[in-house]
């Protein structure tokens, strides 16, 4: 049987921060770059902080997400080696973003099939083989729930929960993470 890969969308495969960075830029006069993104909470690493909410529960904002570089060739790989790869992925308070996440999986990543597309917050229920997520607190929760699985993420500045197996470097360069994930996916199904 197939191996399953669980993944995430916001900050593993698509751009969330880089949309949230031009936003505000251009409506707050900040002056935001990627290497200012150091932390999973927006809130965190965003200067204009429960602003960041208004933006990410509007109508269509993840509509127009960009991808991450390396993301849709990387999950492309894992999917050619003949692994399961299914989307995971939480929506909003708006219940439009179920939607629009749906969309959006089914134009970045067409090769997956759009009821391998799954959204839900309570991720750690899904039982996958790999599951690559940055939020700590479903990392801890599926570390929790599967001991055994492989956990991944690319990593901030900040550490990741403590069960995560590869923290693939670094958020700064998504393309090079990526080919760590992939690199570290196959080892382990060689
Ligand atoms: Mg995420």
């Amino acid at each position: 049987m197939s191996k399953i890969v669980l993944c995430d969308l916001d900050g593993i495969v698509a751009d969330l921060q880089g949309k949230l960075i031009e936003v505000s830029n251009r409506d707050h006069g900040t002056d935001m770059k990627r290497s200012d993104v150091d932390d999973w909470q927006l809130t965190k690493c965003f200067s204009i902080g429960e602003k960041v909410w208004d933006y990410v529960g509007a109508d269509g904002w993840f509509d127009d997400l960009e991808p991450l570089a390396g993301a849709v060739s990387g999950l492309a790989q894992l999917h050619d080696a003949g692994l399961k790869v299914v989307v995971l992925t939480s929506a909003t308070n708006n219940p439009n973003s179920a939607a629009e996440k749906k969309r959006w999986a089914a134009k970045h990543l067409p090769f997956i099939k759009r009821r391998h597309v799954m959204v839900g917050a309570l991720k750690h229920l899904v039982r996958g083989d790999f599951f690559i997520d940055d939020s700590p607190a479903q990392q801890k929760a599926y570390r929790k729930a599967w001991p055994d699985s492989t956990i991944l993420t690319i990593k901030y500045e900040f550490p990741a929960d403590k069960g995560v197996d590869v923290q693939a470097e670094s958020y700064k360069d998504t393309s090079e993470a990526w080919d760590i994930i992939v690199k570290e996916v196959l080892a382990r199904i060689a």
